[in-house]
């Protein structure tokens, strides 16, 4: 699987995850945010994460 060495990750549960090392083995990802107006690093998140 290619790895990503510009996107580091942990969330190892994601199908994109790189698995033997913690980074995306995507070419980008979109990182949203799911309140109006994001305050903390709580309100973003990876919009790319797609379940296995
Ligand atoms: S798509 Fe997002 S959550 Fe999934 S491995 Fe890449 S950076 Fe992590």
């Amino acid at each position: 699987m290619k790895v990503n060495k510009s996107i580091a990750c942990s969330v190892n549960e994601c199908k994109y995850h790189a698995k033997n090392e913690s980074y995306c083995s995507l070419d980008h990802i979109n990182i949203v945010k799911h309140e109006a107006r994001a305050r903390n690093q709580e309100a973003t998140d990876c919009g790319s994460f797609e379940t296995e």
